[in-house]
């Protein structure tokens, strides 16, 4: 398959500032040291618990943060160093959705308004033309062309989040970064929400980096997944080998937390000791140790790299 996107090394370190002149007392290391492939066409599911870093690693992939260090490379073309200028046909390629419809849609726009911002930013087609396009759009998302003038209040929490998504595909990108786009939603509205992205993916030929939660979300909808933890990425795999065999103890933490489904099966609860440490002051070595239980003393010193340990298969940690 096709590199689309590569990420190298990537770092975004927020200041913490304190006292009467605001001074840099130290920093969190949100996205810390991440790197990552992705294929034309995939799912990458992108999982970890709140606080991890993931949605600063997607808002920076997207370049709506500038990264601390590392590189973005989009076919060829490195995002990282470009200006607001240069980044504007890429700002076409890649979009967002978001986690919270009823935030990131304008409550003072209609529909019509909301989906047709992007021409005008972008001074594209003509009037006839955007129109005609909205309509289309409405009908591929399962909403019907009589809504576009009304107002996101005005509809349901899924109908919102089709919406949300149908700005994301109305110029055309070829990625899109889903930041949790149905954690907000009731869990009988999240299937359909899911199903309409995968028929959507299959249309236009997306590709996604699809971040959630937990590991349920992701399972079926993936081609692989990356999970991540205070800021690293600490396992990516092929979808069925990590659900099937994890490698990581956090990996296994995670998936211990799924149900399963089959009738008679069961898979042990792992219960994780303690809290996720303070990202502004997290643990040496490797950052899960403190939780881990096999936890060795050099966990504690030496923070283990990031490596493909079978094809395809990369993991951080002392084990392997
Ligand atoms: Fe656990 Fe050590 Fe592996 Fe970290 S490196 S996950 S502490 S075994
Ligand atoms: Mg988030």
């Amino acid at each position: 398959m096709a590199k689309l996107l590569q990420v190298t090394n990537l770092k975004k370190y927020f200041p913490v500032k304190k006292g009467l002149f605001r001074q840099t007392v130290s920093e969190v290391k949100a996205v810390d040291d991440v790197s990552f492939t992705l294929y034309e066409g995939e799912t990458l599911g992108l999982v970890g618990e709140s606080g991890c870093g993931k949605s600063t690693l997607g808002r920076t992939v997207l370049q709506l943060i500038k990264p601390t260090s590392g590189e973005v490379v989009y076919r060829g073309s490195n995002l990282t160093d470009m200006n607001f200028r240069e980044l504007r046909p890429f700002r076409k390629e890649i979009q967002m959705i978001f986690q919270d419809p009823y935030a990131s849609l304008n409550g003072r726009q209609t529909v019509k308004q909301i989906l047709q911002e992007p021409f005008q930013i972008h001074q594209l087609y003509s009037r006839k033309e955007r129109e005609e396009r909205v309509q289309e759009i409405l009908e591929k998302v399962g909403l019907n062309k009589e809504m576009s003038n009304r107002y996101p209040h005005e509809f349901s929490g899924g109908q919102r989040q089709r919406v949300g998504i149908a700005r994301a595909l109305m110029l055309e990108p070829s990625l899109i970064i889903a930041d949790e786009p149905v954690s907000a939603l009731d869990v009988s509205v999240q299937a359909q929400v899911i199903n309409l992205m995968q028929d959507l993916q299959e249309q236009y030929k997306l590709t996604y980096l699809f971040i959630a939660h937990d590991l349920s979300v992701v399972k079926h909808f993936s081609t692989r997944v990356g999970v991540m933890y205070l800021g690293r990425m600490v396992e990516l795999a092929e979808k069925s080998s990590l659900y099937k065999r994890p490698l990581h103890p956090y990996t296994k933490a995670l998936l211990s937390a799924v149900p399963v489904p089959k009738v008679g099966s069961k898979r042990e609860r792992i219960i994780l000791e303690g809290d996720v440490p303070s990202p502004e002051n997290p643990p040496t070595g490797c950052t899960f140790h403190t939780r881990c239980s096999y936890c060795m003393n050099v966990c504690k010193q030496e923070r283990p790299n990031f490596k493909e340990v079978e094809n395809g298969r990369f993991v951080a940690c002392h084990l392997y």
